[in-house]
């Protein structure tokens, strides 16, 4: 069947990871652009391969091209609302082939070619025809199947454009819908294959956190495949409605995670967020110093406020881990009124990236839209503290109360002992709360040996707190 393709095509080679090292050229990504788009259609023309712009043999080792990928399906039982979900299955299926690594979705994929590959005479036509099977395979109400490959810069704008303004049509979509108006939710266990304790759960409030697949997506795709890795869940009860935490929920996730989790809050960061598989758009991370939760995306390049990148984050939180205090999710969930809405919403936000609140600014508060600052406006906690009372933004009242609760504390300080703390320039508190004071998701720890203790994902408890006055 791929006996004229000249690599090995085949599940086992999912996972495979293509190094710089190893690479022949880097498709798409950060550094370029790209995007993948499925599309239903009348009078395709099977087998059909095209490829626009430099084919591999063309392109020079090292270097970087744009990438588009268009494939055109047909066939009696197709529907629309199913090419969300096709497409998603682009990464799963890209990365059968040796030597080819695909990663993310949509107009964030970034793909790779490995130097054994090219030698082996590998190119992008190979690529076409290797999807061509394979989504045959997979999705037998395909009856014809065209591909076209796009490496031209021009082409490759053009079509991004187009994409995604089908992305948009399709989430606008979903955006009609609420949790309230429907019995069902989805679960997604396709990035198991690399994230295996990772369940998402796809509601009408909460886009999956790949941003590829809504829950209309997933109605069509449980209908055309049951047994498939989407499946219905009914919500059942409702245990904590503005957390978005719900019985059948819970049972599902733990039946699909292995037992590993069997709580998740869909609306919160905190205690059980939802779990974060690798693909996600965007991460949500606690700020402890000031309460806040910021975000951070993929594509933002500078450091976050925690003074990690979103890379080191996203490692932090990725492969199907349950980290308080951080959660994967869409940029198309920020959209949502329920948006971290047991966590405060957009009151609770302290920092995102320009890029990120300018996609947003139809969807954010109108009077939080400049409260909210970005890395052209702070550099550090100090500043973003700093902005944020210049502005007047609400997490002040929390930190206000925060403060008045320590003082209020209910075995208060004796006077006595307070004076002497205060003379010696602390106020302390006898906290005794069983939450943790402060989340890092990487702490290291200096040691008079030179050696370095470096704590992952560190909650840290305290007997007492004490807080300095400067
Ligand atoms: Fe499915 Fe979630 Fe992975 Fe998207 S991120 S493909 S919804 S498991």
């Amino acid at each position: 069947m791929f006996e004229d393709i000249p690599v090995d095509v085949s599940p086992m080679y999912e996972g495979e990871r293509i190094r710089s090292a190893n690479m022949f050229v880097e498709l798409a990504g950060p550094k370029s652009i790209g995007a993948e788009l499925v599309q239903v259609e009348d009078n395709v023309e099977d087998g059909k391969i095209i490829v626009k712009g430099p084919e591999l043999a063309d392109m020079k080792e090292g270097e970087i091209y744009p990438l588009g990928i268009l494939i055109e399906i047909q066939g009696e039982k197709l529907e629309r609302e199913l090419e969300g979900v096709i497409e998603r299955r682009t990464h799963e299926l890209c990365n059968y082939i040796k030597g080819f690594m695909h990663l993310n979705q949509r107009d964030q994929i970034w793909c790779r070619v490995s130097k054994e590959a090219k030698e082996a005479g590998f190119n992008l036509e190979h690529l076409a025809k290797a999807l061509s099977i394979l989504f045959r395979e997979e999705f037998p109400i395909i009856e014809a199947i065209s591909i076209m490959i796009l490496t031209d810069k021009a082409e490759v704008e053009v079509f991004l454009e187009k994409a995604k303004i089908l992305y948009e049509e399709r989430d606008a979509r979903a955006r009609e819908l609420s949790d309230e108006d429907v019995d069902v939710f989805y679960g997604c266990v396709m990035c198991q294959s690399f994230a295996p304790t990772h369940v998402c759960v796809v509601s009408p409030d909460r886009t999956a956190l790949c941003g590829a697949i809504n829950w209309f997506d997933c109605r069509a795709a449980a209908k055309m495949d049951p047994e498939g890795p989407i499946f219905e869940v009914e919500k059942g009860k409702v245990l904590d409605e503005l957390k978005g935490e719900y019985e059948n929920v819970n049972l599902m996730v733990s039946d699909r995670s292995q037992g590993t989790f069997d709580r998740v809050y869909l609306h919160s960061v905190f205690e059980y967020p939802h779990t974060s598989c690798g693909c996600f758009e965007a991460v949500a991370f606690f700020v402890p110093e000031l309460d806040g939760i910021g975000i951070v995306n993929r594509d933002f390049k500078g450091e976050t406020p925690l003074g990690i990148p979103f890379s080191a984050m996203a490692g932090q939180c990725s492969g199907g881990k349950q980290v308080e205090g951080f959660t994967g999710l869409s940029l198309e969930y920020m959209r949502s009124p329920k948006f971290l809405q047991a966590d405060g919403g957009y009151e609770r936000v302290v920092w995102l990236p320009k890029e990120v609140k300018d996609a947003l600014v139809n969807y954010i508060p109108a009077d939080l839209i400049d409260k909210i600052p970005t890395e052209e406006d702070v550099n550090n906690i100090k500043e973003i503290r700093t902005f944020l009372e210049e502005k007047e933004h609400p997490i002040l009242e929390r930190l206000k109360v925060s403060t008045e609760e320590i003082e209020t504390d209910e075995n208060p300080i004796e006077t006595s002992e307070f004076e002497e703390i205060e003379e010696m320039g602390e106020v302390e508190t006898r906290e005794t709360t069983t939450s943790p004071v402060a989340y890092a998701p990487e702490m290291t720890l200096p040691t008079s040996s030179g050696m370095k203790i470096i704590l992952k994902n560190a909650k840290i408890y305290a007997e007492k707190v004490i807080i300095k006055r400067k």
